[in-house]
């Protein structure tokens, strides 16, 4: 098969970059390979869906801002046949909580965002017990509340994508590729696993966590690896006013979902690699005391259902590698390593990486600070505070 452009992995960064292509003008064929159609193990439908403007970097909270707006009209844009696309987008806000040392950290944040134009507000313990009186506020120092984010279904999102894609034109492929090609400077064919082959001028890697394994066929290292991550879905007995999507400096994150709720505390001493087996004892070792702490009224908490997904983990500094291989590869382009942040960041990323290819360099939004020369050079971009 022969396409002007191959992205390899259909999640939702993937699907982002087709769509966005395909409503560029002068593109030509997008091709996406996509070795699993029911998504089973991407990150995609195993996140928590959060929308948020709480970072330090300038450039996140523009990506996060442009994601927001996006998902706001995502059910008219991505309207197909006229079906529109719900993806449950949920205005709900987020709540950061400073309890471990970093309130001046977390200050100097709410600066940068306000100084952007994020509609955050700081909040005192006393002013965070008046506003959410369920919520514990010993050992609290600050909070900032950002009543604007919120959250969506991620799986609703990659299909909405998806779909609108499809329909715009973009050939998705069933197709695992397990080796790319290259001549040069450039790639010249992505082999798949049943002896097929894909031809094209542009390849883009979206293959999520898997993204070194495939670099790495063409001698491109990628400081990303797999980092599984254990979430779980829990009711609460007692009746608790609405609340954000909360994350706390102790690694406290979850947020409500439908009758209960969704989120987890990841285990940093989990080592990097694939891991899909769910140890739900952990719930009540860890997540439960923690969230009852935080929350009394979790103390009547019921857990339902627990799984794994991983972050594509980005080792240098957690941040995207994001655009060309310029100097290394040149058809090559990345959008890798998005950690907990890809579904907030897809849609800037869809438009970023359509508009590197077909225009050679982003005009909406400057994505280069994530450039792929900043792994040459060895030069972190990292988030400061809760990440
Ligand atoms: C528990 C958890 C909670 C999260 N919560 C949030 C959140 O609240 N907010 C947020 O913004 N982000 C969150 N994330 C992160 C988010 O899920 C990811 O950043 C995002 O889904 C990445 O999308 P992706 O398309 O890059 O990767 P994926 O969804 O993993 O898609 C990659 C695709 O590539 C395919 N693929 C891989 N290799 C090949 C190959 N060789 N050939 C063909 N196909 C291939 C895979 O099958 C897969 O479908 C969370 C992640 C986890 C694990």
């Amino acid at each position: 098969m022969k396409a002007d452009i191959i992205i390899v992995g259909g999640g939702i960064v993937g699907s982002s970059i087709a769509y966005h292509l395909s409503q560029l003008a002068g593109a030509g064929t997008v091709l996406v390979l996509e070795r699993d159609h029911t998504y089973t193990h991407a990150a995609t439908p195993l996140a928590n869906g959060g929308i948020r403007r709480l970072f330090s970097l300038p450039e996140n909270i523009q990506m996060a801002d442009f994601g927001l707006s996006f998902y706001q009209r995502f059910s008219e844009d991505m309207r197909v046949e006229g079906h529109s696309a719900d993806i449950g987008f949920r205005r709900q806000g987020y709540l950061f909580l400073s309890d471990n040392g970093g309130a001046a950290q977390m200050e100097e944040n709410f600066r940068m965002q306000e100084s952007m134009g994020v509609p955050a507000t700081l909040l005192s313990p006393t002013e965070l017990s008046r506003r959410f009186p369920s919520v514990k506020t010993t050992g609290v120092d600050l909070a900032v509340l950002s009543d604007q984010d919120g959250w969506i279904d991620p799986h609703a999102a990659l299909m909405g994508f998806r779909r609108k894609a499809i329909a715009s034109g973009v050939t998705y492929k069933e197709a695992e590729v397990i080796r790319l090609e290259k001549a040069g400077n450039a790639l010249r064919r992505a082999h798949g696993k049943d002896g097929a082959t894909f031809e094209a001028d542009v390849f883009i890697n979206a293959s999520g966590a898997w993204c070194a394994e495939l670099a790495q066929t063409v001698d491109l290292k990628l400081p990303v690896e797999p980092m599984s991550r254990e979430s779980y879905f829990f009711r609460c007995g007692e009746a608790v006013e609405p609340l954000p999507f909360i994350k706390t400096e102790t690694d406290l994150a979850f947020r409500p979902e439908g009758q209960g709720y969704v989120g987890g505390v990841p285990d940093w001493s989990e080592k990097p690699g694939w891991n899909f087996s769910v140890a739900p004892e952990r719930f009540n070792s860890v997540v439960w005391p923690a969230l009852a702490e935080r929350i009394p009224a979790m103390q009547s908490l019921k857990l339902e259902r627990s799984w794994r997904g991983h972050y594509a983990r980005s080792v240098l500094d957690y941040s995207p590698i994001l655009g060309p291989c310029r100097g290394v590869l040149d058809n090559f382009f990345l959008a890798n390593g998005f950690s907990g942040h890809g579904i907030m960041h897809a849609p800037a990323v869809g438009r970023g990486l359509a508009e590197y290819v077909v225009e050679g360099a982003c005009q909406t939004l400057d994505l280069d600070c994530f450039g792929y020369r900043r792994i040459l050079e060895n030069r972190p971009y990292r988030e400061k505070g809760i990440i």
